[in-house]
């Protein structure tokens, strides 16, 4: 596991870059909530990071977020957000343990989280794929606002905004186009979350409005393999 020293230094880089962006954008730090990106690291990692004051962690997979939701369930005021695309059946995981849902495409799996969901309504982002490749996760801009339409029906779901994982590049330039056409869209939508950017391009991400960007590698190191 990263030395504690370690996980202080990355997290002090990532907070300056952070606000560096934010600076440059002419935002408050505040308006950026940072989301630390944890899947398939340990729990004591989790432990690690929350002991350094990082209360707002991501996960991309139901059971291992049910397995981690378990495991700090000590750590009042952890904010688990569920990040990747989940399976119908699994979706009662999310409904319980997540207090964000960022990939949200599927009815079905809208209707699965409102069955699912007691307590406080499930913020969930809509997933849109931007660059408008084939093989990507995410809605066609232009299905979005009936998709939002239909999930607003739903109880104990909230839309919170859009999100989008544009294919990743060396240069963090070329995912400048998708934020820009997801931060069109959630405007012209009347959204006002953007989960957006991750450790290749969320400073770019936040020069163009995001509100929430989901930062693993910069904060951790490299994954262990899965
Ligand atoms: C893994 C993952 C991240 C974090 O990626 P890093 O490059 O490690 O920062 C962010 N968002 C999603 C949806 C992911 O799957």
């Amino acid at each position: 596991m990263l030395p504690l020293e370690t996980l202080k230094e990355n997290l002090a880089e990532v907070e300056r870059r952070i606000l560096a962006a934010c600076t440059r954008a002419g935002r408050s730090r505040d308006s950026v909530q940072l989301v630390a990106v944890t899947k398939r690291h340990p729990p004591e990692l989790v432990k690690t990071a929350w002991d350094l004051g990082l209360r707002h962690f991501g996960e991309n997979y139901a059971q291992e977020l049910r397995d981690k939701h378990e495991a700090l369930s000590a750590q009042a005021g952890i904010r688990w957000h569920a990040i990747g695309p989940v399976q119908p059946k699994n979706a009662k995981y999310v409904a319980k343990a997540a207090h964000v849902f960022h990939a949200l495409e599927r009815l079905e799996v809208a209707q699965e989280l409102s069955r699912r969901r007691t307590g406080a309504p499930l913020r969930c982002f809509v997933e849109v794929n931007v660059a408008g490749e084939a093989s990507k996760a995410g809605l066609e801009p232009s299905s979005v606002a009936a998709f939002i339409e239909q999930v607003r029906a739903l109880p104990n779901l909230e839309v919170a905004g859009l999100m989008c994982m544009p294919p990743l590049d060396e240069n963090p330039e070329i995912s400048r186009p998708a934020f820009k056409q997801l931060a069109q869209l959630a405007k012209q939508l009347g959204l006002s979350g953007l989960s957006m950017g991750t450790t290749g391009d969320f400073e770019v991400a936040i020069e163009e409005g995001a509100t929430h960007v989901r930062v693993g590698t910069a904060l951790f190191g490299e994954r262990p393999a899965a």
